[in-house]
């Protein structure tokens, strides 16, 4: 297959058939075709994601389609996701070597990537937290993707002429950003077509929060910001079914969504998935108590963003190579002390946008489109509907007063309490 063909969506029963040549994945899994065993694997929502495995190994061949999966050509998407998903992985490999799938072949015609099978007992971070799994190094793994991804996209690392013309490609990503846009920072707060709650127990909560002005100038000045702000390059969809896991192993997938944006956005969107979980909790407690993944949680977010703060604190000092705040006017002027004040307020604003940009990726998955399976599995809908209203609350609080919070133990002491609520 040669990227010349027309596109062709894949099928459990042509892959072997159209791969069957391709070196890499030969090399990979075995040169036998009539050999191999392809599954799909089904719960991606915009793409197809196949496991291939030979006779020496396995695969994933995950492919774009025109249109979004999960709700067919009614909506369409370009193929051209692929193309940005692969540079995206490319450079994160190259940033934070270890983080990401490894990569054996991109065909940009059939905007197909053939990569690094993580098998079991790999799982979607989201499934091991759902389960009341505590991992022990994920607020390690994910600190220091975050951190080294970040700052080594940005004009405090790269050279200008190369970030600047990697800005111009991933620009390009118009329309997956646009869901970013309008799904995230705008749907949750109006009656928006796509939008659904659990009813009708938050209608008169979702009816407040539209009506809320503060809430509504701050989600758009978030949006301002992750508009305007073409800081480095994000992953752009950072959350727990983004992270595959074993006890022992940390990968992050998917990062079509990667554009040139504000460094707080991915921090936020994790660090609001590791609160949504909390929240989520006391849904999950049927097979006994929760109380030591919830502190478990709140640990996580606490030790993710000491790590993101550390490694980036390290890297400020030992590889700020780019544009920005040049050591000829700190450290060679003998001016140690100047450069650690602007590190301090480039992670101050990280903070404070961070902030922002989680209450708003908490409501979003509870008001908008996309819900997040946190929720969404606990049957008992007046259980979730508690769990979700104690999260919107929480979300509310932390984006509108933002400024005034300042330390990640003040978050998590209120996320306790509203937890703690007996009702919403
Ligand atoms: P989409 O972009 O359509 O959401 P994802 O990249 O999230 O697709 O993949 C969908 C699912 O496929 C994941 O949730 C995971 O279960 C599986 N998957 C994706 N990539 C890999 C991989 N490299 N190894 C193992 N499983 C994977
Ligand atoms: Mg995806």
């Amino acid at each position: 297959m040669t990227g010349k063909l027309p596109f062709e969506a894949l099928s459990v029963e042509t892959l072997a058939t159209r791969l069957g040549t391709n070196e890499a994945l030969c090399a990979k899994i075995g040169k036998d075709a009539s050999a191999w065993k392809v599954r799909e694997v089904g719960d991606g929502n915009l793409n197809l994601v196949f496991i291939v495995e030979g006779a020496s190994g396995g695969a994933i061949v995950k492919q774009a389609l025109p249109y979004v999966r999960l709700v067919g050509d009614s909506w369409p998407l370009p193929l051209k996701r692929s193309f940005f998903e692969y540079h995206a992985l490319t450079r994160q490999e190259r940033r934070a070597p270890g983080s990401v799938p490894a990569i054996y072949h991109f065909d940009e015609g059939q905007a197909l990537i053939i990569m690094e099978y993580l098998a079991p007992p790999h799982i979607i971070l989201r499934r091991a937290l759902i389960e009341g799994r505590q991992l022990p190094n994920i607020a390690r793994d994910i600190g220091l993707f975050m951190a080294r991804t970040l700052f080594r996209g940005s004009d405090l690392s790269m050279v200008a002429r190369e970030r600047k013309n990697d800005l111009a490609l991933f620009a390009d990503n118009v329309e997956l950003c646009d869901i970013t846009e309008n799904l995230v920072f705008s749907d949750p707060y109006f009656d928006a077509k796509l939008n659904r709650h659990t009813s009708p127990q938050l209608d008169g909560l979702v009816a407040e929060l539209r009506a809320d002005r503060d809430l509504k100038v701050e989600a758009q000045r978030l949006k301002h910001i992750f508009a305007a702000n073409a800081e480095t390059l994000l992953h752009g969809d950072l959350h727990s079914g983004s992270i595959m896991v074993t006890d022992t192993e940390t990968r992050m997938i998917d990062p079509e969504f990667a554009f040139y944006g504000p460094m707080a956005f991915d921090v936020g969107m994790l660090l609001a998935n590791f609160w949504m979980s909390f929240f989520s909790q006391r849904g999950h407690e049927q097979n006994g108590k929760r109380d030591a993944m919830r502190a478990y949680l709140l640990g996580v977010t606490t030790e993710t963003w000491a790590v993101f703060r550390a490694e980036f604190s390290l890297m400020w000092r030992t590889e700020r190579d780019g544009m920005l705040y040049q050591k000829s006017l700190f450290e060679d002027q003998g001016d140690r002390l100047g450069s650690e004040q602007a590190l301090d307020n480039v992670l101050h604003q990280i903070w404070e946008d961070l902030l922002g940009f989680a209450g708003i990726e908490v409501h979003r998955r509870i008001l908008g489109l996309a819900h997040n399976a946190d929720f969404e599995a606990i049957a008992n809908e007046d259980v979730r509907a508690t769990c979700e209203a104690k999260a919107l609350k929480f979300g509310r609080h932390i984006a509108v007063n933002r400024r005034q919070i300042h330390s990640i133990d003040e978050v998590n002491n209120l996320a306790a309490l509203i937890e703690q609520e007996s009702s919403i």
